[in-house]
């Protein structure tokens, strides 16, 4: 009974919360991972929130990256983000599927598409690395690595790590606008203004999110 009551509270805040508040609550977790002051792991709740019905509060579209840790990158727990990993952050149609589930399917209001600082994907699609099925992954990032050179200064070198952090902001600027592209249903609902998509980038080095729109 306690564990419906908890359950069915988490359901009425989320679906009370706009998607706004959402966003605001995962950067105000963010700036909390970032400056050391996460609260302390709590196993109970976790353990809890893994036996009862999901109602998450966010998607968060990421790259495969080790470094990337999403639930700790927000501080937040088990039961509380749905999360699509794949390296580059970049579009497939499964994770097109994937996303109606959580919005369509499960009202979630909120998609991060959270690119990184330091990205191994990115870097090599920048590189044109070719390997197995990977070469046409990272054929994805190509028109990122397009803007972000129309977009450049003059002199800029595109070798460099700056340039591939540029990319990678490109990048999740872009597949927030292939998500668009690919699910009639999910622009609907962004331009109705009942979902929210945002890009983003994690820097490695400052633990920070930084939102890009
Ligand atoms: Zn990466």
């Amino acid at each position: 009974m306690v564990l419906e009551l908890e359950v069915s509270r988490q359901n009425d805040k989320r679906m009370s919360a706009t998607a706004k508040d959402i966003l605001d609550e995962l950067v105000r977790g963010n700036a909390a991972y970032a400056s050391g002051e996460v609260v302390a792991y709590d196993r109970e709740r976790d353990q809890t929130h893994s036996a009862s019905p999901q109602f998450p509060k966010a998607v968060v579209v990421s790259c495969l990256d080790s470094r990337v840790p999403v639930e700790r990158v927000f501080n937040q727990g088990v039961g509380d983000l749905f999360v699509a990993r794949v390296a580059g952050n970049v579009m497939n149609d499964d994770i097109v599927g994937s996303l109606e589930f959580a919005l369509i399917a499960n009202e979630v209001k909120l998609v991060i598409v959270l690119g990184h600082t330091k990205c191994g994907a990115v870097k090599g699609a920048c590189a044109h690395v070719e390997l197995g099925s990977l070469t046409q992954l990272l054929d994805k990032i190509q028109p990122a690595i397009e803007q972000a050179k129309a977009d450049a200064s003059e002199g800029t070198d595109f070798d460099s790590a700056a340039f591939i952090d540029a990319v990678a902001a490109q990048n999740a600027v872009h597949v927030v606008e292939e998500i668009k592209k690919s699910s009639p249903g999910i622009a609907d609902l962004a331009k109705k203004g009942e979902v929210l998509l945002v890009p983003a980038i994690y820097d490695l080095e400052s633990q920070r999110v930084e939102l890009l729109s």
